[in-house]
Parts: C-alpha cells; sequence; structure tokens
C-alpha cells in the first residue's frame, strides 16, 4: 500500500491509570470500533489515523498506547521522550485515576522535557453515567474545569462505547500542536520523533500546502 501524503507527523502518548479506557479511546479513533473486553497487552503498542486541521494541513497521528506498563507508572522513558504531547487519561466513574492525573503530568513533563508537552485532559466511559446509565459519577465536571484551568489545557469527556467527542478529543490536541510549529515553539530536530515533517504534496497538487523547503522522503 501506498503511505498516503501527509505533511506532518506527531506522535503523542495515551497515559493514566490502568482500565480507564486507553485502549478502547485509540481503538475508536483509529477504527470506529469499541470492543467490550480488550485485550490487556503487555508493552506498547502503536496506531495511526491521518487527520487534518484547520487550514487543511494533513498530520500523520502516530499514537502510543502504553498497554501494561502504566500499572506502575514505568512507562519507557524514550516513549515519552519521542512524544510532542500527551493525552492524560481518567475515568469519570473512578476516582482514583483522576486523583493521579498530576502524577502522571509531572511524570510527562519531567521526560519530555525540554521540550513543553501539548497535554489534553480526557474523561473516559461518559456513557456509564449519561441518560440513566448504571454508574456513579466520580469525577464532577466542575472540579475538571478548575484543573484544566489552572494548567492552562484543554480538556474533555468522551465515551469509547458512543464515540461521543472521541474525534474531538484528538483534533484539539493536534491542533494545539501545529498552533505551536505555526507559532515557532516547536521544530522538527533531527534525532526527536515528537513532529517529523512528512511528505509534501507536488505544487501542481495544491500550492498552498508545499513547504518552502524540499519535501523530505525519508520519513517514519
Ligand atoms: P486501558 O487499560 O486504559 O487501556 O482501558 P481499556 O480500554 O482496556 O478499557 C478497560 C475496560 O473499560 C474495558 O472493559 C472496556 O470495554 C471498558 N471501557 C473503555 N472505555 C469505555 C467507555 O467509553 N464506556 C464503557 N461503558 N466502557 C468502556
Ligand atoms: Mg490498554
Amino acid at each position: 500500500m501506498v503511505e498516503p501524503i501527509f505533511d506532518y507527523q506527531f506522535r503523542l502518548i495515551l497515559i493514566g491509570d490502568s482500565t480507564v479506557g486507553k485502549s478502547s479511546l485509540l481503538k475508536y479513533f483509529t477504527d470506529g470500533k469499541f470492543a467490550e473486553v480488550s485485550d490487556p497487552t503487555v508493552g506498547v503498542d502503536f496506531f495511526a489515523r491521518l487527520i487534518e486541521v484547520k487550514n487543511g494541513t494533513r498530520i500523520k497521528l502516530q499514537l502510543w498506547d502504553t498497554a501494561g506498563q502504566e500499572r506502575f507508572r514505568s512507562i519507557t522513558k524514550s516513549y515519552y521522550r519521542n512524544s510532542v504531547g500527551a493525552l492524560l487519561v481518567y475515568d469519570i466513574c473512578n476516582r482514583t485515576s483522576f486523583n493521579n492525573i498530576p502524577l502522571w503530568m509531572n511524570e510527562a513533563k519531567r521526560h519530555i522535557e525540554p521540550h513543553r508537552p501539548v497535554f489534553a485532559l480526557v474523561g473516559c466511559k461518559l456513557d456509564l453515567v449519561r441518560g440513566g446509565g448504571a454508574a456513579q459519577r466520580e469525577v464532577p465536571e466542575e472540579e475538571v474545569v478548575a484543573f484544566a484551568q489552572r494548567h492552562g489545557i484543554f480538556h474533555i469527556e468522551t465515551s469509547a462505547k458512543t464515540g461521543h467527542n472521541v474525534e474531538q478529543a484528538f483534533t484539539a490536541i493536534t491542533q494545539e500542536v501545529y498552533n505551536r510549529i505555526q507559532s515557532g515553539e516547536y521544530k522538527v530536530e533531527e534525532g526527536w520523533d515528537g513532529i517529523k515533517k512528512g511528505f509534501a504534496r507536488p505544487s501542481s497538487m495544491d500550492f498552498n500546502l508545499v513547504e518552502a523547503e524540499p519535501a523530505k522522503t525519508s520519513c517514519c
């Protein structure tokens, strides 16, 4: 299969306590499906999907799932170091998973340094508390809003079962990474996989999206 054309590749990591719904979120985002019993594979898995930011620039997302390692908060350091951002994932029905978010955030900050990571705070399993759902909400929305404001990060509540807000969670963090490239804060760097230049379109196809410098052909 021919690699689809994309302008940049961003690498993001999903972190948070085990069973909060990270793998389900990724599965829905990349496959459009929800699996009732997801496989708690040990190790790290990655998923990929192409999306567009607001001006039509095409971004290939490389999304790293931390299957199993998160149990002991012992994610291999290079997964952090080679990420530009992290989705901080908690379960709306699991208070402890939200209480642990600052620990996950600090862990990511520490290892993603010297880069300033982009974060998105993502609550999962919204379907369980909506419309007479069986479970009890343990994380009030007001608290999430306050936390997100304090840290200046995007937040959203999602369901990988219904797909509610799944797309938005990934789109928002991707747009923020792109904005930081536009503002000059982030650059493509040799030896760092957080952001890579992709395959630019030939100018005859779409003049606006062609980068000023020659397109790199080696990627991923
Ligand atoms: P992970 O350990 O963070 O990767 O969590 P998983 O994605 O493996 O999910 C743990 C369990 O929660 C599985 O049984 C999933 O089917 C379930 N689950 C995940 N997301 C949702 C959701 O949005 N709604 C509901 N009802 N269950 C979910
Ligand atoms: Mg998992």
